[in-house]
């Protein structure tokens, strides 16, 4: 894509990207126009231990938490029951598994897994995914950088994974910016993981953060990124939107407050770059009161939600009701509707979809 390429899509007004998206929705067949989605899940946050330090996370061990509350070295097993007891109650049909980046390389984590039995962080995100099958319930990790071979491990227990590319711009690991004490967001570090994730045909979920330090013009030259690697592999369901929040305790403190309006427009340009063939999705607790516009520049799902785990990355910003968010969603002319966290085309997609995850969708009704 070249800068002129660029400078019209910044030059469209918020009312032509409308009529664009408004436009691309009608290649989607009748039936499918209508639909905005969503997964119903519940958390499990392995680790706050990570190996890198984001001027913007709270969810790091090194941000102390309030309220007296503990980060995690590693969930504790009585603490996964409950949850797992509370999702099946929900009628949960996903669980999120996420933890810092490589937490394994503390000691803290290391000891403990040894103590629970497991060579390494893998094989105990492994484990866990096992047992949550057993439940029915889908597996969706996000554990930040992985090698192929880790992927290749957790693929066979996971409906789904995911990584954010979140912002390519290498001038973020410079003195200063927000990835400066941060190796795995070397962007061809994480370029590479959505590739190999690609090359081993995992349905994948990433996207852009967006107000950390980037530009417009890495917006979109992100999103064309994203769309040059799916059209290779084939294998991107969904691209996340998110917007960066403030956070008690955090270093980051941005020149610029992110709009609204910034997001919106960011939103419609993704659907104009990539059609209908990845779902655009925004963090429905990062929106609130700003659907219907969402809803008009193509957003078409909300990501999982949860009826009982916090949003970790934003614990202040709570999760709406199922049911508010579909008398929204139906006020627009939408139908809200439950999915599962691998999107059904690639239920069906040849070697997308592992047997053990194949088996465990056999037995969920929903
Ligand atoms: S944003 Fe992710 S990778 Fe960065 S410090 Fe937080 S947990 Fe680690």
């Amino acid at each position: 894509m070249s800068q002129e390429e660029i400078g019209d899509l910044n030059l469209l007004t918020i009312e032509e990207i409308k009529r664009k998206v408004k436009e691309i929705r009608t290649h989607l067949p009748r039936d499918e126009r209508f639909f905005i989605t969503y997964s119903k899940n519940f958390t499990l946050s392995l680790s706050n231990y990570c190996q890198n330090f984001c001027g913007y996370c709270f969810y790091n061990h090194r941000i102390p938490k309030p309220n007296g509350q503990e980060n995690a070295i590693l969930l504790e097993n009585e603490q996964m029951q409950t949850a797992i007891q509370r999702g099946i109650s929900h009628d949960c049909k996903e669980a999120l598994l996420m933890s810092g980046e490589r937490p394994d390389s503390f000691k803290e984590v290391k000891d403990e897994l040894e103590k629970r039995g497991c060579k390494d962080f893998i094989e105990f995100v492994k484990e866990i995914s096992k047992y949550l099958l057993d439940f029915k319930i889908l597996p969706h990790t996000n554990l930040g950088i992985l090698t192929y071979n880790e992927l290749k491990i957790l693929k066979g227990y996971n409906a789904s994974m995911g990584l954010m590319l979140e912002s390519s711009n290498p001038e973020l690991l410079k003195t200063g910016g927000v990835h400066e004490e941060s190796p795995g967001k070397i962007p061809d570090i994480r370029i590479e993981h959505i590739n190999n994730a690609g090359k081993l045909k995992i349905p994948f979920t990433t996207g852009l953060l967006i107000g950390i330090g980037e530009s417009f013009e890495d917006r979109i030259k992100d999103l064309y990124l994203i769309k040059k690697i799916h059209k290779k592999y084939g294998h991107i369901q969904e691209i996340i939107i998110q917007n960066f929040v403030e956070k008690p305790g955090i270093p980051y403190k941005p020149g610029e407050v992110i709009m609204i309006k910034d997001l919106l427009r960011i939103s419609g340009i993704a659907k104009i770059i990539l059609g209908n063939e990845i779902a655009i999705q925004v963090p429905p607790n990062l929106i609130s009161g700003h659907e219907k516009e969402f809803i008009e520049m193509g957003v078409n799902d909300f990501g999982g939600i949860s009826p009982f785990t916090i949003d970790y990355i934003n614990p202040r910003k709570l999760w709406p009701q199922i049911d508010e968010l579909k008398k929204i969603c139906e006020m627009q002319g939408y139908h809200l509707k439950e999915r599962l966290p691998i999107y059904d085309k690639y239920i069906q997609r040849k070697d997308f979809c592992s047997e053990n995850i194949k088996k465990t969708i056999d037995n969920i009704i929903y």
